[in-house]
C-alpha cells in the first residue's frame, strides 16, 4: 500500500544517503517519504518566459535566456580567478562569471552548443553579465517536465552549505515520485471533489512539485489548501457540535428578578442593539441544557461588561453561582468596583479574590463560596486555585481570552458536576478567518456599535522634535479638568532598559508639570499590588492629572475623564496593543485625544502602523492590517493554537478557501456527525489518522 511505503525514511530514497538524510531531519524536519511529499515549494519560478539578450534591463529579477557560449577564458584578478564566458543569441552578448567550482566549469563547458541560462542579469562597464548562472543543455530543457514552472524550496543556511538547495529538492522528488508504487488514496466524498472540481490526490502532489502549467498548479495549490483547511474544520466544528450535543450544563430556564429589577429600574443607560443582540444569544445558549462556549469580542468601551453581568444575573436569578476571571489585579478590581454598584442595589453577593486578598477575606469567601450565599466572584487567576469551591458555579466569565491558556480554563470546569457555562470576552478583535481557525470550537458573538454619543478619538503622530508642544496641549487639557495618560513601552516586565525609559520620562514630566499645581501618579509592573492599586486609585479619583505607566495599564481600564493618551516610543509598539492603549480614552463625553510621540527612524511596517492608527478607530480594520503586517503566527494567542501551522494554505490569503472549508466541514458534519455513512469512511479514516494523537474519536475535551 502506498500509506507503508510514504512511511519508508528518506535515508533509503536514491540520491539521499545517510550523511544527507540525517540534515533533512535536524534541518527541515523531513523523516519519510510523506514529510518530503508534504515539503511543498514556498514560490516557483516561470521558465516559460525567455528574454533576449537586447531587452535586458538592469534589475534584480531574475531572468531565463536561450544561446550559445562562444569563448571561455580565465582571467586573473587580486584575489583569485575568475572564469568569464561570452553567451550570445541573435539580439546581442553578455557574459557569464564564475569565481567558484571555474576549473571543473571550464572543462564541462560546450561552445556553440545551445544553453538555457537563468538568473540576475547585472549591467557593469558596459557589458551585462551573470554571475553563477543556472544552466542546462535546451534540449534537456525541453524533455524536462519539471522546468517549466521551476519550484522554490525554503532552504537554511546548513542545507545551502551542503548543496541542499531547490536543484537537490527537485532530484530526490522526481527519484521519489519514480518509486512510488501506487497512485494516492482519494479520502473526500465524491460529491464534493464533483462540486469543487477537485483535481487528484496523485495529480495535486505531482503538480505541487512538478507543474507542467499554471493551470495545473493552480488546481493542485486549491485541492491542497482546500483540503488542509478542511480536516482543520472537521475537527473544529465537530468539537463545537459535540459540545453541543454531548455537554451538558446548567440550564437557566427563567428571567428572574434580578434581571428585570437591574434591566427596567437600575441599568443607567439604554443597551445598543448590538449589546441586545448578544444577550439574546447568549440567553437563548442559557436556557439550554448544552453546555455554553461563547466568545464575545467588542472592541474597547463597546460594552461587553454590562453585557456579561447581565448574563451573570441569569444564572443567578436560576439560583447559581457565577464567577468573572481578569487578566491583572487592577482590572479584577475594576471589574468589582462597577458591578458591585450594580450589586448593592440589586441585593446580589459579590467578593473579590485575587493575589493580595488577606487571609481572612479568603477564609470568608471560601465559606460564603461552600455554602452558597455568595453569587457572584470576580477574581484573577486566583479563581482557579484548587481551594477555592463552589456551591453551584453555573455561569464563568473569562476576561480577555489570549491571556488564559486552555488548561486554566478548563480548570475552571473542575469545580462542579457539570462545567459551567462560559462566555469568554474580548477586546482584541480578531479577523474573521482568523477566528474560525482559531476559534472554530466556540460560538462567537460580536459587538460591533459603540454606544451612542461617543465621539471618536482623534490621534496624531508626533516626532519627538515636537514634545514641547505636545506638552502645551497637555497643560491646556487638564486646565480643561482632563486626565492624561503618559505610557511606555515595556517589552518585558523585567527589562532594566525599559523602567529607565519609564524613570526618565517620569522625571521629564515631572520637571514639566511641577507640584503642587501638578500631581502625577506612576504604574508599572514591578510594584507591589497594593500600591499600584493605591496610585491607580489616586488617578481614578482626580487626585492626580497625570498617569504615566508602561502597558500594565493596557486593559479594560476605565476612567471616562481621561481625555488625552500620550503614547512615547510608539513605533515599538504592534497595531493591536496601540488600539488597545488608545480605548483607554474617549469614554467620555469629551473629545479625547491620541499622541503617538516616535523619532524619525521608522521601518516600514512601523509608519504603515502609525499611519492606520492615525486613519481608523475601527478596531476590526485594525486587526486586518495587523494580520497582513504580522502575519498569523506572530498574533497574540496564536501560537499556542498548533491549529496555524499550516503547511500550503495561508489564514490571510486564502479567505475563500477557507470559508469553503469550513461550510462543507459544517454540511457533512450536520448530517453525518459520526461520519458513520459508507461515503464517509475513507474521510473519516484519515480524519482519524490525522487526529489521532490529540484527542479521542468519542470525547474531545
Ligand atoms: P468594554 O468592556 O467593552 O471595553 P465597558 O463595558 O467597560 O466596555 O463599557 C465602557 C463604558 O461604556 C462603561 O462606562 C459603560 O458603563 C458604558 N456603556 C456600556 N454600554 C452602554 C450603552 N449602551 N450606553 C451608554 N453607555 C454604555
Ligand atoms: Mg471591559
Amino acid at each position: 500500500m502506498l500509506d507503508d511505503q510514504l512511511k519508508t525514511p528518506v535515508v533509503y530514497l536514491k540520491g539521499v544517503g545517510p550523511q544527507r538524510a540525517k540534515l533533512l531531519e535536524e534541518e527541515v524536519g523531513i523523516k519519510t517519504y510523506a514529510d518530503l511529499i508534504n515539503y511543498f515549494p514556498f514560490r516557483y519560478v516561470d521558465r516559460t518566459q525567455f528574454y533576449k539578450i537586447k531587452a535586458l534591463q538592469n534589475s534584480t529579477a531574475e531572468v531565463q535566456i536561450v544561446g550559445v557560449i562562444t569563448e571561455v577564458r580565465m582571467l586573473a584578478q587580486k584575489r583569485g580567478k575568475r572564469l568569464v564566458a561570452s553567451f550570445e543569441d541573435k539580439t546581442g552578448q553578455m557574459e557569464l562569471v564564475w569565481f567558484k567550482r571555474y576549473k571543473w566549469i571550464r572543462d564541462n563547458l560546450k561552445i556553440n552548443v545551445p544553453y538555457v541560462i537563468y538568473g540576475k542579469v547585472k549591467y557593469f562597464n558596459g557589458q551585462y553579465s551573470m554571475v553563477h548562472p543556472e544552466m542546462e543543455f535546451l534540449e534537456d530543457f525541453k524533455k524536462d517536465f519539471s522546468v517549466k514552472l521551476q519550484p522554490v524550496y525554503s532552504s537554511t543556511e546548513k542545507l545551502n552549505k551542503s548543496n541542499l538547495g531547490s536543484r537537490f529538492f527537485n532530484r530526490i522528488l522526481k527519484q521519489l515520485f519514480a518509486e512510488l508504487k501506487s497512485p494516492f488514496e482519494e479520502t473526500l466524498p465524491q460529491n464534493i471533489i464533483q462540486e469543487l472540481k477537485l483535481t487528484s490526490p496523485s495529480k495535486a502532489y505531482f503538480n505541487i512539485h512538478f507543474p507542467q502549467s499554471n493551470a495545473h498548479l493552480a488546481k493542485a495549490q486549491f485541492r491542497l489548501k482546500w483540503e488542509e483547511f478542511f480536516f482543520i474544520q472537521l475537527q473544529l466544528v465537530r468539537k463545537n457540535l459535540f459540545h453541543k450535543h454531548k455537554i451538558k450544563s446548567y440550564k437557566f430556564e427563567q428571567i428572574g428578578n434580578f434581571f428585570n429589577k437591574f434591566y427596567n429600574e437600575i441599568l443607567p443607560f439604554k443597551l445598543t442593539n448590538a449589546q441586545k443582540k448578544v444577550l439574546k444569544q447568549i440567553r437563548s445558549d442559557l436556557g439550554r441544557t448544552a453546555h455554553m462556549n461563547r466568545l464575545l469580542q467588542g472592541d474597547v468601551g463597546s460594552g461587553k461588561t454590562i453585557v456579561g453581568f447581565m448574563s451573570m444575573l441569569i444564572a443567578i436569578d436560576n439560583g447559581y453561582q457565577t464567577c468573572m476571571m481578569a487578566p491583572t489585579e487592577i482590572l479584577a478590581q475594576q471589574h468589582y468596583q462597577t458591578i458591585a454598584e450594580y450589586c448593592e442595589q440589586l441585593g446580589v453577593t459579590i467578593s473579590l479574590l485575587t493575589g493580595s486578598s488577606t487571609t481572612k477575606q479568603r477564609r470568608d469567601i471560601h465559606q460564603n463560596l461552600k455554602n452558597g450565599s455568595l453569587h457572584i466572584l470576580v477574581g484573577t487567576h486566583a479563581l482557579i486555585e484548587d481551594k477555592v469551591k463552589f456551591h453551584n458555579l453555573g455561569f464563568a466569565i473569562i476576561d480577555e481570552q489570549h491571556r488564559f491558556g486552555v488548561a486554566q480554563r478548563a480548570k475552571l470546569w473542575k469545580k462542579n458536576d457539570l462545567p459551567p457555562n462560559v462566555l469568554v470576552m474580548t477586546a482584541t478583535p480578531i479577523p474573521r478567518t482568523l477566528a474560525m481557525s482559531l476559534y472554530g470550537d466556540l460560538d462567537i458573538s460580536v459587538i460591533d456599535e459603540l454606544p451612542p454619543g461617543r465621539k471618536s478619538v482623534k490621534t496624531v503622530h508626533r516626532y519627538d522634535a515636537n514634545r514641547l508642544k505636545v506638552f502645551q496641549f497637555i497643560k491646556q487639557q487638564i486646565a480643561k479638568g482632563r486626565q492624561v495618560y503618559v505610557v511606555y513601552p515595556l517589552i518585558e516586565e523585567s527589562a532594566n532598559f525599559d523602567y529607565k525609559d519609564l524613570m526618565d520620562g517620569y522625571e521629564s514630566i515631572s520637571r514639566e508639570f511641577p507640584k503642587p499645581q501638578y500631581q502625577i501618579s506612576i504604574v508599572y509592573g514591578k510594584m507591589k499590588p497594593e500600591d499600584k492599586a493605591a496610585e491607580m486609585q489616586r488617578f481614578v479619583n482626580g487626585e492626580t492629572q497625570i498617569m504615566v505607566a508602561t502597558t500594565v495599564i493596557e486593559v479594560g481600564v476605565n476612567i471616562p475623564n481621561a481625555s488625552v493618551m500620550v503614547i512615547e516610543s510608539a513605533e515599538r509598539f504592534g497595531l493591536s496593543q496601540l488600539h488597545q492603549l488608545r480605548g483607554r480614552v474617549g469614554r467620555g463625553a469629551e473629545q479625547s485625544y491620541c499622541i503617538l510621540m516616535t523619532s524619525h527612524k521608522l521601518s516600514e511596517d512601523a509608519k504603515t502602523r502609525l499611519q492606520t492608527m492615525t486613519q481608523t478607530n475601527d478596531g476590526f480594520q485594525i486587526a486586518e492590517v495587523d494580520l497582513k503586517l504580522r502575519g498569523p503566527g506572530d498574533l497574540m494567542g496564536t501560537q499556542q493554537s498548533g491549529l496555524l501551522n499550516l503547511k500550503i494554505a495561508d489564514v490571510v490569503k486564502d479567505k475563500s478557501i477557507l470559508e469553503s472549508a469550513r461550510h462543507y466541514a459544517i454540511r457533512i458534519l450536520k448530517k453525518d456527525p459520526n461520519l458513520e455513512n459508507a461515503e464517509h469512511q475513507t474521510l473519516k479514516e484519515k480524519f482519524i489518522r490525522l487526529t489521532q494523537h490529540k484527542f479521542k474519536w468519542n470525547y474531545i475535551s
